[in-house]
């Protein structure tokens, strides 16, 4: 993958649907991303580190609001082209 792709993979905003293709194969999909609000993410957030990470949920499931994956870095997750 390029630089140039992943940089534009850094342009996910809240709500967006997004294609999940990190470490974690079981959980390959679409998920609506979020950014993650745990307790590191909130500290690594008001210490201004830069790597953002996001938190999905899935729309499809029994619970739309009971987040899949936390945590998720940017480089794992792309942008779904639906939302273009
Ligand atoms: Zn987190």
């Amino acid at each position: 993958m390029s630089d140039t792709l992943l940089r534009t993979l850094d342009l996910v905003e809240p709500g967006d649907l997004v294609l999940y293709h990190g470490s974690k194969r079981d959980y390959y999909g679409f998920y609506l991303a979020n950014p993650c609000d745990c307790a590191y993410c909130a500290r690594a957030n008001y210490l201004g580190c830069a790597d953002v990470r996001y938190r999905l949920t899935d729309p499809f499931g029994e619970d739309p609001e009971a987040p899949a994956l936390i945590c998720v870095r940017s480089q794992s997750i792309t942008r779904s082209a639906a939302n273009a």
